[in-house]
């Protein structure tokens, strides 16, 4: 069937996930085993969150809402947004799809930054539209080139802030900047899945830029923070007009009903997650600590997840790692030959990692 599959089609690499942790057992007859290669939260969600998955389960006989009604609700409320600002999704990754699906095709320019979230390329591959990729400047977005990338063609610019695997943000003055003379008909997509995590004040408030600019999304999510990646639910904000075109193209059933009651229930349980960011805040410090101890170079994050310099090479320290039942991701399919990505985990959780990482330089 390859001869007839769409050409845009087989010229994509299929993303490579974070390897299951009963799969690493499996394989390596090792019981105990961590997984810090998804960017996952390790705690688990809330009793709160639970009580109302198991609530839910007693109606999975039925279709799931459609229009995720009492979580819209709440959600609008929460992001002083109206209810038609907000599309949900299958994940965010849902999102990314979607806006490439309604905006994009074959002949059109998808501005993307490199290394950074793989499926704004996948994604823009299977819309037959042409990634652009422009390479970070000391880790971090080179928005200047990359609005220098923008030709009559393009559609789509890509802004994961903070971006994936660098952990790196940009500025509301960086932002205000790009966005002011830009085309207006252009889509300027902030991949914000990250944003719980992160603690300063320059951090763009682009809720606020949505009063101002038509063409831009935000999208969040529920898998990381809020501990919810096994469900699968994220979610988009922009002008309803954009809304409206995404909500013609989803799935009329694409957030499942478990994911609906469990994304509500987080959003109602805010004592909670204050604390699990306040853990993962110290767990991201020990980390760091550590590392500067050990003389290994990483990364200044804003994230939950660090990107470490190793110089024997990441699919070696990986893959040694590995041995000892900490996952971690190997960066090389990003093009960083010398880098691992290490998410922040339990106390616990990062013991066990540093002193693997300790064993093996
Ligand atoms: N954006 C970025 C930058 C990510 O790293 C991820 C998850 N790896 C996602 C989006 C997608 O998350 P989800 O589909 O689980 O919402």
């Amino acid at each position: 069937m390859k001869s007839v599959a769409n050409k845009n089609i087989l010229e994509i690499k299929p993303y490579v996930p974070g390897r299951p942790i009963e799969e690493v057992q499996r394989e390596l007859g090792l019981d105990d085993v961590i997984k810090l290669a998804s960017n996952e939260s390790p705690y688990g969600p809330s009793p709160k969150v639970l009580k109302a998955i198991a609530q839910a389960a007693k109606n999975i006989n039925r279709y799931p809402d459609g229009n995720c009604f009492y979580l819209r609700r709440t959600l609008a409320k929460k992001l002083k947004a109206a209810e038609e600002q907000i599309v949900f999704g299958n994940g965010s990754d849902e999102i990314i799809l979607l806006a490439l699906r309604a905006f994009a095709r074959e002949g059109d320019e998808v501005i993307i930054a490199q290394p950074s979230f793989l499926m704004y390329e996948i994604a823009a591959k299977i819309s037959g539209a042409k990634p652009i990729l422009i390479p970070l400047k000391n880790f971090r977005y080179d928005l200047t080139a990359m609005k220098q990338a923008v030709t009559d063609k393009t559609k789509i610019i890509f802004i994961g802030n903070p971006d994936n695997p660098a952990g790196t943000y940009v500025t509301q003055s960086q932002v205000e900047d790009f966005l002011k003379d830009l085309r207006g008909n252009i889509l300027v997509f902030f991949d914000e899945a990250y944003f719980e995590f992160v603690r300063k004040n320059d951090y763009p408030d682009t809720m606020g830029l949505l009063k101002r600019y038509k063409n831009i999304i935000i999208t969040r999510t529920f898998s990381k923070m809020y501990g919810l990646a096994g469900l699968r639910v994220g979610y988009g904000v922009a002008d309803k007009e954009l809304i409206d075109i995404l909500n013609r193209i989803r799935e009329p059933f694409n957030v499942n009903s478990l994911a609906q009651a469990a994304a509500l229930a987080c959003l109602n349980d805010k004592g909670y997650y204050r604390q699990v960011a306040q853990r993962i805040e110290k767990e991201r410090q020990y980390l760091c600590q550590s590392f500067k101890k050990m003389g290994v170079r990483f990364v200044a994050t804003v994230t939950n997840f660090l990107l470490l310099e190793v110089d024997q090479g990441g699919s070696q320290i990986a893959g040694k790692l590995l041995k000892r039942g900490v996952i971690v991701r190997d960066m090389s399919f990003w093009g960083l030959n010398n880098f691992i990505r290490v998410t922040i985990g339990t106390r616990k959780e990062n013991q066990k990692f540093i002193k693997a990482l300790r064993g093996i330089l």
